[in-house]
């Protein structure tokens, strides 16, 4: 059925429509996995902080430990203390040094002994710890130093920066780690430095000690989501692609089906695929060609040659049909005007006209502009209305009747006898022609009431003096009564069924 083929939108818009379609699922699916690849970046370097943190804690609680036991020791002279300052360095792991303090002077130390040195709270953070950048013993080796105090004594324990980094590089594995301390910061490669942390682009996580003066910070370089996306989503990446070819697909498909019969009608129009063909109208005395009904036929790219009841219910019902008639009248000028000036009598072209067609007076500029291109005289317009949708009189349709009269157009009533028309309603349109409906036509010799109806529409018509056509004839017996009964025309196969233009052209200058 040619109205379920879809339409056929502009090529550009139908692949853009695809493309979109297709590339929807694959930006949304990549945007979801973008999501899911930061918020699991960002659970890792919290993870990573956290136990950074925990580490931290631990070697600063035995540092402490260290200093907490070698504070009551602080003021005493530095000879006596010195075994116990070394022995908190031999059995702590993680303490480097101890040193013990007096009114603000380093008195003494684990490593010198006897010592002098001032000591300034103001460079420990929070009062309580220092991270710098080695001593005189080890240049440019990071230091952590815990001081206590209490009253005039202190006691200052150092923690290796080696142990620090270390932490920072095997918890941090990828993960950038740093550790601050006051305005000083480590980096997992044993370097201090001086100022606020450097910010870590992706996904960083800062966490501060709730035992100590320091905090810690983690973080990924720049471009690492991107990274780890194409590390460990390439399975889903395939996924996405698969649903966006299939997305694609099925949009392609759907666009190919989906569009309105009127849309794919539209489109028929404007390629001219509404053909008329003609079929003759003979003499009900001597059979001689009068006239044509022209019949519109689809000719669809792919179904081929669709019949008219397949479609006109549809172009009806889109308002398409006016459109439409217009153009099958064009081409039917187009076609039989050339021959005009051959035809002796008025030649008849019906015209099938839907009541849709009525609404206003641009028929009757269509009948002109068919009629001017015919030799004057030489035609006789007939519009076929169905009995079976009747026009609503109104002013617009009394004023269109009354021109379509002035220009000489004939009004027929096709399909007569299945509808419902009055007396009133056909001399209200000035009707000249009765089509008698095929079906009565068709039951001359097998139905009596039918045969009934058929001589009461015969009889009506000559009494109103109306022309009358039997539509459907097929066999010689029909033709034959159909003459004994006086109707003044006949159409149907016996005499010729609907064909081509060329065919009926041909057929015409042979009668
Ligand atoms: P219709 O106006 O009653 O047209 C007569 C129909 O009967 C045509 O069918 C014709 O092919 C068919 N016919 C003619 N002689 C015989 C016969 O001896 N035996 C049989 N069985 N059928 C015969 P078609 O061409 O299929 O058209 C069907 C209907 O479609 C038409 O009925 C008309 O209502 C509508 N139609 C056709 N062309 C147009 C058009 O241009 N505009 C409008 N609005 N409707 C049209
Ligand atoms: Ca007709
Ligand atoms: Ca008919």
């Amino acid at each position: 059925m040619p109205l379920t083929v879809r339409p056929r939108r502009k090529r550009s818009t139908r692949l853009i429509v695809t493309l979109l379609s297709g590339l929807l699922p694959v930006i949304l699916g990549s945007v979801i996995l973008y999501m899911q690849a930061e918020r699991t970046l960002q659970q890792s370097t919290a993870h990573t902080a956290e136990e950074a943190l925990r580490q931290f804690d631990l070697m600063l609680d035995n540092t402490a430990q260290a200093a907490r036991q070698l504070l009551p020791l602080a003021g005493q002279p530095c000879k006596s203390v010195t075994l116990a300052l070394r022995e908190q360095v031999t059995r702590r792991p993680f303490v480097r040094s101890t040193n013990l303090v007096w009114d603000d002077n380093l008195y003494c130390s684990s490593l010198f002994g006897e010592f002098s040195e001032p000591v300034n709270a103001g460079d420990y953070a929070q009062g309580k710890l220092w991270l710098m950048n080695g001593n005189p013993v080890t240049p440019n080796t990071a230091l952590l130093i815990y001081r206590l105090s209490e009253g005039r004594g202190g006691a200052l324990t150092t923690l290796d920066g080696y142990h620090l980094s270390n932490v920072l590089r095997l918890i941090g594995r990828d993960t950038l780690l740093l550790l601050q301390v006051g305005d000083n910061w480590l980096s997992a490669d044993g370097k201090t430095h001086q100022g606020a942390l450097p910010s870590l682009p992706v996904a960083q996580s800062m966490r501060d000690s709730s035992h100590y003066a320091f905090s810690v910070s983690a973080g990924f370089p720049e471009g690492e989501t991107w990274r780890y996306m194409s590390d460990e989503y390439p399975p889903l990446f395939s996924l996405l692609i698969f649903f966006g070819v299939v997305s694609g697909a099925i949009g392609h498909i759907v666009q190919k089906r989906s569009t309105s019969p009127s849309h794919e009608m539209l489109r028929a129009l404007e390629a001219g695929e509404f053909i008329p063909y003609f079929q003759p109208v003979v003499y009900g005395d001597s059979k001689k060609w009068t006239g044509t009904e022209v019949l519109m036929r689809w000719n669809h790219p792919k179904e081929g040659l669709v019949r008219p009841d397949l479609f006109i219910p549809f172009a009806e019902h889109s308002g398409l049909i006016v459109p439409m008639t217009r153009a099958l009248m064009q081409q039917t000028a187009a076609l039989l005007g050339p021959l005009s000036s051959t035809f002796v009598a008025p030649f008849h072209i019906g015209i099938n006209i839907t009541a849709n067609h009525c609404q206003d007076l641009e028929l009757v500029e269509d009948c002109r502009e068919f009629l001017s291109a015919f030799t004057a005289g030489s035609i006789t317009l007939v519009l076929e209305l169905t009995e079976r949708e009747l026009i609503e009189p109104t002013d617009i349709t009394r004023q269109l009747f009354e021109q379509l009269h002035t220009l000489g157009v004939k009004i027929a009533i096709d399909d007569f006898g299945t509808g419902h028309s009055s007396l009133g309603y056909l001399r209200k349109f000035n009707v000249d022609y009765l089509k008698i409906d095929q079906s009565f036509v068709a039951m001359i010799g097998i139905d009596a009431l039918s045969r009934h109806i058929l001589d009461f529409i015969i009889e009506l018509s000559a009494k109103l003096d109306l022309g009358i056509v039997a539509e459907g004839v097929e066999t010689q017996a029909q033709a034959d009564y159909l003459t004994a009964h006086n109707v003044n025309f006949q159409q149907g196969y016996l005499y010729g069924k609907p064909m081509p233009a060329a065919d009926f052209i041909s057929a015409l200058t042979h009668h």
